[in-house]
């Protein structure tokens, strides 16, 4: 199966194959700047099985572990469609948003709680961690 991702005005695309390795939110204050909502939520796929449509720009930061972080945006509405990084040189993070899909696979996983919105209901079944998952 193939879920599509995209962003705001749709023309760059992000198309996912299989089900993601993994689905995690997290809390931390970069990912709530960067996407402009109180909690992001990623899935990691294999770098083999997703391809890309459209024109993109590259935002490089220096994540918690100190190695670079890269989020490919639409260069045209902002939108920060899928992003990869030194640390995990296989995997492409996409953010579930962008799938606008209800259906997706849950989260597993939520990091950074120690700076998550007090009103935000979550699972009890994830894992919870006050900072980085280890
Ligand atoms: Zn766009
Ligand atoms: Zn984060």
């Amino acid at each position: 199966m193939e879920r599509v991702a995209q962003c705001h005005c749709g023309q760059l695309r992000a198309i996912a194959s299989g089900e993601p390795d993994r689905v995690y939110i997290c809390h931390c204050v970069a990912c709530q700047r960067r996407t402009g909502a109180v909690v992001h939520s990623g899935a990691a796929y294999p770098k083999t099985r997703v391809r890309f449509e459209g024109d993109e720009k590259i935002y490089a930061r220096l994540g918690d572990s100190g190695s670079e972080i890269r989020f490919h945006f639409c260069p045209t509405c902002g939108t920060s469609v899928y992003w990869e990084g030194d640390r995990n040189p296989a995997i492409y993070g996409i953010a579930v948003g962008a799938f606008a899909d209800p259906h997706f696979p849950a989260p597993t996983s939520s990091g950074w709680e120690e700076s998550m919105h007090r009103w935000l209901g979550l699972p009890d079944d994830i894992a919870h961690f006050p900072q980085s998952r280890s």
